[in-house]
């Protein structure tokens, strides 16, 4: 086993340090319990931008101003994801350091006909996004945060079930009394993807014969939220763990929450960024939406949303032409921050004990990932990852190298191997996690310091 005390961080570490942990995780706390979908991850992360200085893009390219090295943007991509700029003093053609995260998480989606009524109850039907485990799902209480959108162009904004006098949701399981054929079948069958519909009501409405129940949520809905029952059709509605992130263990180290992954390093890179004034190469903050169904759609990294942004912000400079975005993103590097596995003594058997992360041993590399003999990995080059030790050792932050678990035992991508399509140097990294994908995950405090420094140096250098 290479894990060693001496290496943990926390031993290291000073009174200022252990106060800027606090503060730190902190915000990162607040964070996490006020954002819990991608929307709200950019509302918020916009709203921490122009608190910095950063202007929206669309307005400087609307009214015509030149961008110069020191100026500050950003671009607002469909509300989902955001793209921010910090000019620097050289040229765009040397290229860009680029932090990169994902906003979105896992949860159930409502349907686009959601509502039904049966044993005298009403439903409310999803559709799960991204990899969970389906039986982690049932009996714990979930709020709903999203958008209706309605034909007559307006939005409405939906939070119901974070308050302490409002609602939430829940998907039920059978007794245990009761459970005797379940509890015989494989975990992956244990609970079906198409029964996790949340409960969502139970008084029937008066004088009404056809499926009173749901008729008396759809009078709730009109009258509190001005929601139709069509209305559901054009909506955007996640049913996500509800309450607060919170602090975990007797020695306040770590962090329980929904979405950490991979908000904690995109609240890291964030935060970072914004806290990095002058530099030498432009800076970029990538964060976006849909990694975990593939970075597909208009606000997946797939998308061209990154090259259409730097195309605008070169040309508002004076400084496009084709040739030269080619050259900027070719000569750019770039930390693709993604949560990796934390070493979980309790499952040992899918590490190698060599090669995983721990907590308190720092900001995490993946050299690669993928599965079955690395494949669909970016795999990092043995420059690259030289030049970020360098880059961390001088200034005195701590990380760690791991692998998604132990060879053939699963396995996973991140948005790595799309931005490394443009020729540029691009390493994983990130905070480990325990129980990734979970309601609640776990990370260290002291793993989100240190990302938080290694984004800040990786931006200076
Ligand atoms: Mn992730
Ligand atoms: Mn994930």
């Amino acid at each position: 086993m290479r894990l060693d005390n001496s290496e943990n961080a926390w031993l290291g570490y000073s009174k200022i340090d252990r106060k800027e942990i606090q503060e730190l995780t902190d915000s990162y706390i607040k964070f996490l319990s006020k954002c819990k979908t991608e929307r709200e991850c950019v509302k918020e992360a916009v709203a921490m931008a122009k608190k910095a200085g950063y202007k929206d893009l669309r307005t400087i390219v609307e009214d015509n101003i030149r961008l110069k090295s020191g100026d500050k943007v950003f671009v607002d991509i469909m509300g989902k994801a955001v793209v921010l700029f910090n000019l620097g003093n050289e040229p765009f053609v040397n290229g860009m350091n680029i932090l990169g995260a994902h906003l979105d998480s896992p949860r159930l989606d409502l349907k686009q006909n959601p509502l039904y009524e049966d044993g005298g109850m009403a439903y409310l039907n999803t559709h799960y996004y991204g990899g969970i485990k389906k039986y982690q799902y049932v009996t714990i209480p979930l709020a709903l945060h999203g958008v209706v959108a309605k034909t007559d162009g307006t939005t409405i904004e939906i939070t119901i079930g974070e308050e302490d006098d409002e609602p939430v949701f829940t998907v039920t399981d059978i007794l245990i009394h009761l459970a005797s054929e379940q509890m015989e079948k494989k975990m992956s069958k244990g609970v079906e993807g198409e029964s996790l519909d949340l409960l969502a009501g139970s008084i029937p409405l008066k004088a009404k014969e056809k499926d009173p129940v749901k008729q008396n949520i759809l009078k709730i809905l009109k009258d509190k939220y001005m929601i139709d029952d069509g209305d559901f059709m054009s909506a955007e509605i996640e049913a996500v763990p509800a309450g607060k992130a919170r602090t975990l263990g007797f020695d306040e180290s770590m962090v329980l929450s929904y979405g950490q992954d991979d908000r904690v390093c995109a609240y890291t890179s964030l935060v970072a960024f914004l806290a990095t004034e002058d530099v030498e190469r432009t800076g970029v903050c990538l964060l976006v939406d849909k990694e975990e169904i593939g970075s597909v759609g208009a606000t997946g990294m797939r998308s061209r949303l990154f090259e259409n942004a730097l195309a605008e912000v070169m040309n508002a400079a004076g400084a496009y032409s084709e040739l030269d975005m080619r050259r900027a993103l070719q000569n750019s590097k770039m930390l693709s921050s993604d949560v990796s596995a934390a070493f979980d003594p309790l499952y040992a058997s899918v590490f190698d004990k060599m090669n995983s992360a721990y907590f308190g041993h720092g900001v995490v590399f993946n050299k690669y990932t993928g599965s079955r003999g690395k494949s669909g990995s970016n795999d990092a080059n043995a420059e690259f990852m030289a030049e970020i030790r360098s880059i961390l050792d001088a200034r005195n932050v701590r990380y760690q190298t791991c692998e998604l678990g132990k060879v053939d035992a699963g396995g996973g991508g991140t948005i790595a191997y799309i931005m490394a399509l443009y020729g540029m140097d691009v390493i994983d990294c990130g905070v480990a996690v325990l129980s990734m994908h979970a309601p609640y995950e776990v990370t260290s405090k002291s793993d989100i310091y240190e990302a938080t420094k290694a984004y800040r140096a990786f931006l200076l250098a």
